[in-house]
């Protein structure tokens, strides 16, 4: 089995998501007691937050590198970066002579397509909304995303930011986010997009009149088939 190395604290709420689908998935293929082999750099969210808010990209570059080389050095195989909105810089993260890094964005097309859909809503922090990094990769795979229109996006943020990345769950916010995605399917979503690791603790397939596409899951199951590719066909499969 592979080592899987996780960027990850961008929040910790959703980290342990992607901590417990891992294990779950290993454990659910290979049975007995085996659980996956993770190591993980979980950050200072502040720290992430407010280098966001000040446009530094360019830190916060250096600061998601580093942790990518400390995982490397100490044995990681393949790299996640647990966060839709941090794949802004995934690129320059991934550098020459480190592990591969799983794309979050291509694991969800990937998935997407899969089911035969090409039109998806996305939600998301404004970051992965409004610009261009995580749509325009998603539109060269042929997958089209509507987003909200701009007070729908802003409530969808402060959600993210204000509770979810906090452990607040809240009623009200879960019927929030059911109204918007109501509202991308009249203007021709065919299945929507949970492009914010912390979404699904407050919004599941059921909540839901579309398909969903659960970033954090759909990105931890890729990490388990990297980790468990070469292991022999009796045991990596059901
Ligand atoms: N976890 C969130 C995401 O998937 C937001 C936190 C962040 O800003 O990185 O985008």
């Amino acid at each position: 089995m592979k080592t899987i190395g996780l960027i990850g604290g961008m929040s910790w709420e959703s980290t342990l998501l992607y901590y417990q689908t891992l294990n779950r998935e290993v454990s659910r293929r290979l049975g007995g007691l085996h659980s996956a082999r993770i190591l993980m750099h979980s950050l200072d969210f502040e720290e992430v937050v407010r280098g966001q808010k000040a446009g530094d990209w360019v830190s916060l570059t250096r600061l998601l590198r580093r942790a990518a080389q400390g995982l490397a050095g100490a044995g990681a195989d393949c790299l996640l970066i647990c966060t839709n909105t941090m794949h802004k810089i995934a690129d320059e993260v991934a550098a020459e002579g480190l592990p591969p890094l799983l794309h979050i964005a291509d694991v969800t097309g990937q998935a997407i397509l899969g089911r035969g859909l090409r039109r998806v809503a996305l939600l998301g922090t404004r970051y992965t909304m409004e610009q261009s990094f995580y749509m325009d990769r998603l539109a060269r795979m042929g997958v089209e995303c509507i987003v909200p229109p701009q007070a729908q996006r802003d409530e969808v943020h402060r959600i993210i930011f204000e509770e979810l990345c906090l452990g607040d769950f809240r009623e009200e916010s879960r019927q929030t986010l059911q109204n918007i995605v109501a509202d991308t399917a009249l203007r021709g979503a065919e299945g929507v997009i949970l492009g914010c690791t912390e979404l699904p603790l407050i919004l599941r397939a059921t909540d839901l009149s579309l398909p969903l596409f659960d970033t954090t899951e759909l990105h931890a199951m890729a990490a388990a088939d990297f980790a468990l590719a070469d292991m022999p066909a009796s045991l990596s499969t059901v």
